[in-house]
């Protein structure tokens, strides 16, 4: 049961042919049993999860009208807020904190009756690429368990690969949607900026946060965009239009005639060769399929990065001033005695890691008066070329590809001591963070050199989400027939057998 994808799920449910509290009491097994290894969950709310499924089964007796993944159930990032339920960002300086509020992606799953498990691991704040930054330790590749499963939302797509949950949810300020996706195998999207609402978001860089789906497969992906997506009054970014029709997209599975460009400068040196190899052959089969494949040039993609690096903490360096020991959380040397700033900097001090702290005084210098110009004003300024790449770019193709991540899995470890090494693993997902677009990684095969997934990237223009998926639907179909069925089933076993 817990092998299938969401959509059959669904459909299962609204047959009768299982509970939605049968399933969910499946997954709540699943995780029991192989959670002390992944670490993908740092809260289960087995009460509040089967009192969701049972509402949707109590809904079906009645015979109401089912949403499309009612009482499927769901991995949620521990960035977003649920009322009553702990939310810490993979940080200490949140520990104990029970939001009063839910987001609104997360009313929105309630009303659709998705079925939400827990919390999920991920870097301290969104900032990383591995979930070795969070504070209560990292989460292991279900793949390869002495492997990173990508970050920052790595224990969202851990979850799906280890079929602790068929559905999940992210965030991305650079890739933690995508990256993760890529090296655990999974299908992972960042949607337009503005297309899902932030409101209930723990802010990391607010102009490049995105909400978007994890899941198995291409269709589960965009059933639960549908869901997710759509303005929202409460968050002044949210875009008032209607979410693209991307369920539509995923069935379509027909590229002929589309333009598809591949960047010229998102491959080659620093890239993987099996990664370069598998992406390669994805784009002979979109030839082969009867897509015209165009190179094209994005000559400012690579000051992207260095960019990134700048708006991020700076934006971080405002956003996490609110975590100021009055009121959230943890709260350190409240004897009286102490002032409050004292108690403000003696609770920073304990509550935040080093990738953060390295953050907050990175962003607070690039904000300072004198370093404004020249560091903040030109990286929003290499922010517009990018924008303009993109524009010249999407004159002449329909959407974009190249490969997700330069790297399959590293091991735990191998990268922590080194933040430069770890930025880059974001190389390819960033510049789509910094011009407001979207885009999405769907499993490209293993790379033969270590047999772990390799992740395609697809991109596309602002508001054209669908085509996401007319692209990524129809080369999810083109790789099950040559693979003979999803890339998961080559997943190996954790506990005697995932399948
Ligand atoms: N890895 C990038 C960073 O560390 C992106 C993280 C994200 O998208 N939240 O900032």
């Amino acid at each position: 049961m817990i092998t299938q994808n969401a959509s059959e799920m669904a459909a299962a449910v609204a047959s009768g042919e299982v509970t939605s509290e049968a399933l969910t009491q499946a997954h709540l097994s699943r995780i029991a049993e192989v959670d002390v290894k992944v670490h993908a969950f740092l809260h289960i709310d087995t009460e509040g999860a089967l009192a969701q499924a049972r509402a949707v089964d109590a809904a079906r007796a009645k015979g109401e009208k089912l949403s499309p993944l009612a009482g499927v159930p769901l991995a949620l990032k521990d960035v977003m807020v649920q009322k009553g339920v702990p939310t810490t960002c993979g940080s200490k300086i949140l520990e104990g904190w029970r939001p009063p509020y839910d987001a609104t992606v997360v009313s929105k799953l309630k009303n659709a009756g998705v079925v939400i498990l827990g919390k999920t691991n991920m870097d301290e704040f969104a900032m990383g690429s591995s979930t070795e930054n969070s504070a209560y330790g990292p989460t292991h590749n279900p793949w390869d368990l002495t492997r990173i499963p990508g970050g920052s939302g790595g224990g969202s797509s851990a979850s799906l690969a280890a079929f602790e949950a068929p559905l999940a949810l992210g965030t991305a300020t650079g890739g933690s949607i995508r990256q993760p996706a890529a090296v655990t195998g999974t299908v992972g999207v960042k949607p337009t900026y503005g297309g899902v609402s932030r409101y209930g978001l723990v802010a990391f860089s607010s102009s490049l946060d995105q909400a978007g789906p994890c899941a198995r497969t291409v269709l589960d992906a965009a059933l639960l965009h549908e869901i997710i997506g759509g303005h929202d009054t409460y968050d002044s970014t949210s875009i008032d239009a209607p979410v693209p029709a991307v369920v539509a997209a995923a069935k379509m599975r027909d590229v002929k005639g589309m333009r598809i460009g591949v960047v010229r400068e998102l491959g080659g040196e620093g890239y993987q060769a099996g990664v370069l190899q598998r992406f390669n052959e994805s784009v002979e089969v979109l030839r082969g399929l009867g897509a015209e494949i165009i190179e094209v040039s994005c000559p400012h993609f690579e000051y992207a990065l260095p960019a990134y690096y700048l708006i991020a903490p700076s934006e971080c360096s405002s956003n996490l001033a609110r975590f100021d020991a009055m009121r959230f959380g943890l709260r350190v040397g409240d004897d009286r005695a102490r002032s409050a700033e004292e108690v403000m900097n003696l609770t920073r001090e304990a509550g935040f890691g080093p990738e953060v702290k390295r953050r907050i005084i990175l962003g607070t210098y690039a904000l300072s008066s004198g370093y404004y110009d020249a560091y903040y004003g030109s990286a929003q300024k290499v922010r517009t070329l990018i924008i303009n790449d993109f524009n010249a770019a999407f004159a002449q193709v329909d959407v974009l590809i190249s490969p997700t991540s330069p790297t399959t899995a590293f091991k735990i470890g191998e990268k922590a001591d080194d933040p430069l090494a770890m930025y880059l693993n974001d190389i390819a997902t960033i510049p789509v963070n910094l011009a407001g677009n979207c885009a999405m990684s769907i499993p490209c095969g293993l790379a033969p050199e270590d047999g772990l997934p390799v992740g395609l990237q697809i991109i596309a223009p602002a508001m054209a989400d669908d085509r996401l998926y007319r692209v990524g639907g129809a080369l999810e179909a083109a790789f099950n027939e040559e693979w003979g069925g999803p890339l998961m089933n080559k997943a190996p076993s954790l506990t005697g057998g995932v399948r």
